[in-house]
């Protein structure tokens, strides 16, 4: 019967992780994978920074819901295993004491920042998308004599990025289209 690659990874780190302890090679017949994820829910995701896509495999407490662990998901077929800095580094960003879990709203000429909730913010994001657009749609133009139907809204601009994946950057350019935006851009290109 075959290995996996995955299975082979965690056999092998928990008998390099036994030999470090204990100075004496892990036994044969130990439940490396009931040991290692002991306690732990393990879910994969995809890392978030670039496109590449990276598997991921997450290990969070099942008591708090805190994330202990991120690595590399050998069974991934773009990365099997490997991460860059930047994946790797990923843990911090789930568990950092400077991360902002909630609203900050500065006011426009204010040198305070408020808390406000999250239906609070997409309301208002919704609203001034919405009154830009009606305030800077262009309907029709005349060139040259004639008149074409443009349907552009001038006073908006769509950045994606690196981040996105294929279905999240077709959807985010359908929604640019529909919102008539024609200053449609990305990161890498800038
Ligand atoms: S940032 Fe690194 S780990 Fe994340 S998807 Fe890109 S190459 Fe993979």
């Amino acid at each position: 019967m075959g290995i996996s690659r995955r299975n082979f990874l965690k056999g092998s780190g928990l008998a390099a992780g036994t030999l470090a302890v204990t100075g004496k090679p892990a036994q044969a017949g130990v439940d490396s994978e009931r040991l290692r994820i002991k306690g732990l829910q393990t879910s994969t995701t995809i890392c978030p920074y670039c496109a590449v896509g990276c598997g991921m495999i997450v290990s969070r407490n099942y008591a708090n819901g805190k994330i202990v662990n991120i690595e590399g998901d050998p069974d991934h077929p773009i990365n099997r295993g490997a991460l860059c800095s930047k994946g790797s580094a990923l843990f911090q960003v789930a568990n950092n004491e400077r991360r902002l879990t909630k609203v900050q709203y500065r006011a426009a000429g204010s040198d305070k920042w408020e808390e406000k909730s999250w239906d609070w913010a997409m309301e208002r994001i919704a609203r001034l998308m919405k009154e830009s657009r009606d305030r800077n749609f262009v309907h029709k133009e005349t060139r040259d004599g004639r008149e074409y139907v443009v349907n552009r809204n001038e006073g908006m601009a769509f950045l994606g990025a690196a981040a996105l994946d294929n279905e999240e950057c077709y959807l985010w350019g359908k929604f640019a289209r529909a919102m008539g935006v024609s200053y449609l851009e990305h990161q890498a290109r800038i």
